[in-house]
Formats: C-alpha cells, sequence, structure tokens
C-alpha cells in the first residue's frame, strides 16, 4: 500500500508547517506561500514526516490516501 499526497489550494492559509514537518514532500509557492506537493507519492522514508505534516496543518487542506 503506498500513501498519495493530496492538497485544497483553497482551504490553504500558507501557513508553511508542511513544510517544516515534511521539506522532502511539501514547498510553498512563491508568490503567495499556498502549498506546492513535491511528492506526490511519499517515499517510505518520509510517509511519516507526511503523516506528521498532515496532522499539523492547521487549515486541514492536506489530505492522505492510502492506495
Ligand atoms: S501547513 Fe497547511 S495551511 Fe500551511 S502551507 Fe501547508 S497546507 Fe497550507
Amino acid at each position: 500500500m503506498s500513501l498519495k499526497v493530496e492538497v485544497d489550494e483553497d482551504k490553504c492559509i500558507a501557513a508553511g508547517q508542511c513544510v517544516f514537518a515534511a521539506p522532502e514532500v511539501f514547498d510553498q509557492r512563491d508568490e503567495d506561500g499556498v502549498v506546492v506537493v513535491l511528492e506526490e507519492h511519499p517515499s517510505a522514508d518520509h510517509e511519516q514526516s507526511a503523516r506528521s505534516a498532515a496532522a499539523l496543518c492547521p487549515a486541514a487542506a492536506i489530505e492522505l490516501r492510502e492506495q
């Protein structure tokens, strides 16, 4: 089973916690700070940090799907 990362750009408030928690998986757009997914299917090494990011996001903008 692998993890798929989805984000809702409309919910994102550009808080940056996801980038702090999982810099390999998330970045923020230069112009407005909205989240960018770098790794849609995180490697096993990055799954835990992706889960932490989803839990920390204050806007609940990150959704993780088990596939
Ligand atoms: S933590 Fe959530 S609100 Fe903040 S930049 Fe990431 S997705 Fe957006």
